[in-house]
């Protein structure tokens, strides 16, 4: 079950998202089969533990500013392509920030309430923060000579006959000579560098399923960092993907023996500091909460904010 909105994920990457893309069974039309989103997988290949909270025990994660801004100006960038070519303009894309603010918000009001304890001007601070955003786009790109071939996209294929994997791709963009280009916002406030090997293994993952699912390979995976105004340009190869698609069937593999094992090791890194269940974790000192017997419902309060 796929929800209606996109959130950004706690490590301040734009990705799949979330509130509802069910890692597990999918039910169907065809055999219920295992299901991997890029965000999952790169967690367990993070720190198992992380894993654990936000898959199995779906423990709540409080959205931090940075994530909704991504969440917010993902939204402006999705819409401002609905606009004619010519009317695509940074006047344009800041005119949309306030309407999707009030359509995010009208599906999660709670995203609201997260300025309700912080100093007044703060939702300005941050309205203005977004059009910083959209500023370090528009620097990079010009949207009104684009057309992608799809925005926001849910993607999915089978791999190794067995497991699911499915995410959803910003936008791709497509050649008349058919290339495709896989293009990732990034608006996330952390130092990228902590983040590139994740946004790379993301983007391997939806060339994968574009290769699995068109017979094509990718020309260009391209993270877009807005913050920054950089454009980071990769360009995998069949070869690389089908070593990437042996590496998720082995994550996969190991993900299922730790779930048999109910064991799930704390993997501390850097990126700790990202990580919101500090508190019950054994590498800081916490004790994790006795493992759901069986799995627990969807945490039903705020979002779970991914990517
Ligand atoms: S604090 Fe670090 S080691 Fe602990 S669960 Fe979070 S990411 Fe893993």
């Amino acid at each position: 079950m796929v929800s209606s909105y996109r959130v950004v994920t706690v490590w301040g990457m734009t990705t799949d998202v979330v509130a509802g893309v069910a890692e597990g069974p999918v039910a169907g039309e065809q055999p219920a089969l295992p299901s991997l989103s890029p965000s999952r997988a790169a967690d367990f290949k993070t720190c198992p533990l992380l894993y654990r909270f936000r898959t199995i025990d779906r423990l709540p994660e409080r959205p931090t500013t940075d994530q909704v801004r991504g969440t917010l100006v993902h939204a402006v960038l999705e819409r401002l392509f609905d606009l004619p070519a010519p009317e695509r303009t940074e006047g344009a894309a800041g005119g949309l920030i306030e309407p999707q603010w009030a359509r995010l918000t009208a599906a999660a009001p709670e995203l609201a309430t997260l300025f309700a304890d912080l100093p007044e001007g703060a939702f300005e601070q941050f309205l203005s923060s977004a059009r910083a955003l959209l500023a370090g786009y528009f620097s990079v790109e010009d949207p009104r000579r684009l057309e992608p071939a799809q925005r926001e996209s849910l993607v999915e294929t089978v791999v190794d006959d067995r497991l699911r994997i499915r995410g959803y791709i910003d936008r791709l963009d497509v050649s008349p000579a058919g290339d495709l280009r896989v293009v990732d916002y990034k608006t996330g406030g952390a130092p990228r560098e902590a983040f590139e090997a994740r946004a790379l293994f993301q983007l391997k993952f939806y060339a994968l399923v574009l290769w699995r699912t068109r017979g094509v390979v990718p020309r260009v995976l391209r993270l877009l960092y807005l913050k920054d105004a950089e454009i980071c340009d990769y360009a995998p190869d069949a070869e690389e993907l089908v070593r990437f698609e042996r590496t998720l069937v082995a994550l996969w593999r190991a993900i299922d023996e730790a779930t048999a094992a109910r064991d799930f090791r704390p993997k501390p890194s850097r990126l700790c500091g990202w990580c919101s269940h500090q508190a019950l974790c054994p590498a800081y000192g916490g004790t994790p909460p006795p493992y759901p017997e069986p799995a627990v419902e969807p945490a039903a309060t705020l979002p779970l904010i991914e990517e």
